[in-house]
């Protein structure tokens, strides 16, 4: 058994140097390292964002998504969409554990990755066969590999594992949020999420409401959203609008906060183009968190320079320690939130 990189610089195929996130390729050979730990694969999040890429670029033909995805996988020894540079996670059981692997975890248990796919070594057998290509969560067989780095938690029993899946990829949202929130310590918080009705979004909206927001407004794409949201408490106030429009954008959010922009923007839409908007609507001194993948970092700098905004910007890293749990606990304290989930993701395991 050979000896590992605790950041599976050992696994990168090409380019030589680069970290796995960063690489075209990675191996995803079987065989482990005494860090590593093997996965059998039993279903994958692709994150909304590349899904949505992929369901636009192939007109929404599912035959044609899934050898897409199968395509991928197969070049680049991992689920890395090339447009949008974004993953997912994935489910599955602890096949293997090497002896030096410092994860905790045993044979036998059933976890999600929470670390990305674009950088998981992947490798399917089962040609994704169970899949129809329309839904963002992948059944599939086949295995996975964990770093010494690497982060897993166990699935929790109480919940059906598509919408645990479903909570836990976007389990950095809420807790950065959180955090944001809690450290502003001068006056009251307003918090506007945009993409509100959707995983991130709502549970965004229920983080700022945990760390006392004064005002929590809730942004989505259309009044069926609206209608999912009202009357949940989740947000004092909705209103709708497109994202990608910026001065429509600020023009409701201002409004709706008595003529502010917010103090903390979350952006939580799974399309490009938000940017503009989302700067325009938060506050002079405010934060913008960019928790979606569609981001455009350039957009976002040069954008906001050249609007003069004074707001702090944030790449939403996906990991906030307790990150999961804070997830799991919002989720099962709120019906409204599963409500919200299994309208996306549906009932059936
Ligand atoms: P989601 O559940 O699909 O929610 C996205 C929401 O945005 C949906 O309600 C969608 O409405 C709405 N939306 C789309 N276009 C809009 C527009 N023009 N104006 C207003 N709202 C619009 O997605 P998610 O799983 O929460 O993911 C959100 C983003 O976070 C994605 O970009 C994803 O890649 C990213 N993400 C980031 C991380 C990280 O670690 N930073 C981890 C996971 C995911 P419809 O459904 O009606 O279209």
């Amino acid at each position: 058994m050979s000896t590992g990189s605790p950041v599976g610089s050992h696994r990168v195929v090409s380019p030589a140097g680069a970290l796995p996130q960063a690489a075209d390729r990675l191996d995803s050979d079987p065989d482990i390292a005494d860090d590593e730990v093997r996965i059998s694969v039993e279903r994958l999040n692709l994150d909304a964002a590349s899904y949505r890429q992929l369901h636009t670029a192939h007109g929404g033909d599912g035959e044609a998504i899934r050898a897409e995805v199968l395509a991928i996988i197969d070049r680049r020894g991992k689920m890395h969409n090339p447009v949008t540079g974004s993953g997912g996670m994935l489910i599955g059981t602890v096949d293997a554990v090497g002896p030096r692997s410092p994860l905790g975890l045993k044979a036998g248990q059933k976890v999600a990755t929470l670390v990305s796919l674009t950088l998981t070594p992947l490798h399917i057998d089962d040609g994704l066969a169970r899949w129809d290509g329309n839904s963002e969560q992948v059944p599939a067989s086949g295995h996975a590999i964990l770093f010494g780095r690497s982060i897993a938690a166990p699935l929790p029993d109480d919940l059906p594992e598509h919408l645990a899946l479903a909570v836990l990829d976007v389990c950095g949202a809420p807790a950065l949020v959180r955090r944001v929130v809690a450290r502003r310590t001068h006056g009251a918080t307003t918090v506007a999420v945009l993409g509100a009705a959707g995983k991130s979004g709502s549970l965004s909206l229920a983080a700022a409401r945990d760390a006392h927001a004064a005002k929590v407004l809730a942004v989505v794409r259309d009044e069926n959203e609206a209608a999912q949201l009202l009357g949940s408490g989740l947000a004092d106030d909705i209103v709708v609008a497109d994202a990608t429009a910026p001065l429509p954008l600020a023009r409701k959010v201002t409004e709706a906060l008595d003529g502010r922009g917010a103090d903390v923007t979350v952006v939580c839409v799974d399309v490009p183009g938000c940017e503009h908007g989302a700067i325009l609507s938060t506050a002079t001194g405010g934060t913008v968190i960019f928790f979606s993948m569609a981001t455009s970092f350039p957009t976002a700098a040069l954008g906001a320079e050249g609007l003069a905004a004074d707001v702090e910007m944030l790449i939403g890293n996906g990991y906030v320690p307790g990150h999961a749990d804070y997830a799991l606990h919002l989720f099962r304290e709120n019906p409204h939130l599963r409500d919200l989930f299994i309208d996306r993701v549906g009932t059936e395991d």
